[in-house]
């Protein structure tokens, strides 16, 4: 299990990811402020789970937000699933 400073040290390097979904659109990501979303997983807490940087907008204001959408509306709109986005998100920190 991470310990809290591992988790900060993870969601540092996510943050400058950069919002996945932006960066799917095309947005310039550079510095941009980012929210955590973290992917639910039965029996795992939830700071334990794996997470996807997301900016304001597309974690819960826009109309096609992670938290709007929900996990089929999501996947219908965008074509793409958050487990697409976070085996890209993963493969892009280790590189
Ligand atoms: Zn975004
Ligand atoms: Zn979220």
């Amino acid at each position: 299990m991470a310990t809290k400073s591992e988790l900060k040290a993870h969601y540092a390097k996510l943050a400058r990811l950069g919002c996945v979904l932006c960066a799917h659109l095309g947005h310039d990501t550079y510095d941009q402020p980012v929210e955590i979303h973290h992917l639910r997983r039965y029996g795992i807490p939830r700071d334990q789970a794996p997470a996807i940087p997301l900016c304001a907008g597309h974690h819960r204001h826009f109309k096609d937000a992670v938290h709007q959408l929900g996990a089929k509306g999501f996947e219908k709109h965008w074509g793409f699933s958050l487990e697409d986005k976070l085996l890209e998100v993963e493969s892009k920190l280790n590189e």
